[in-house]
């Protein structure tokens, strides 16, 4: 599969996934049990035993909804995939694992360090905190 072949996949897990997230914080969390039971997504901060959402995990939820919109965006425009530190392509492999990623790992690690310049025009993580 080229680039921008499995680029094309992931918009699609992003598009799914987002409109699992809107659900489950109207509070129907069927979609997002779906895509969890199918394997298409990672990571996932949902207990599926119980029916209510936490504010907690509405918090999550949103905050990764918004990550996930910015995503789609960049899509959209065709610079996704790109990392906002340095400018080079993500590997496939961690935009598998973290569809949104706009950092690859090395600026990651420097964004957490807190030594990454993330001046250059165009960057949308703002005041973005990962965790
Ligand atoms: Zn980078």
């Amino acid at each position: 599969m080229t680039r921008k072949e499995s680029i094309k996949e992931l918009g699609n897990i992003l598009f799914k996934r987002r409109d699992a997230l809107k659900s489950a914080l109207a509070g129907d969390l069927s979609q997002l049990r779906e895509l969890q039971a199918s394997g298409d997504i990672v990571d996932l901060a949902l207990d599926t035993s119980s029916d209510e959402i936490s504010s907690q995990l509405a918090e999550v939820e949103s905050r990764e909804l918004k990550n996930i919109e910015a995503a789609m965006e960049k899509i959209k425009k065709g610079d996704y995939g790109l990392c906002e530190g340095c400018n080079k392509a993500i590997p496939l492999a961690r935009l598998q694992a973290l569809p949104y990623a706009y950092l690859c790992i090395k600026c990651q690690i420097e964004s957490e360090n807190g030594t990454l310049d993330l001046s250059y025009e165009g960057s949308t993580v703002g005041s973005f905190q990962r965790t």
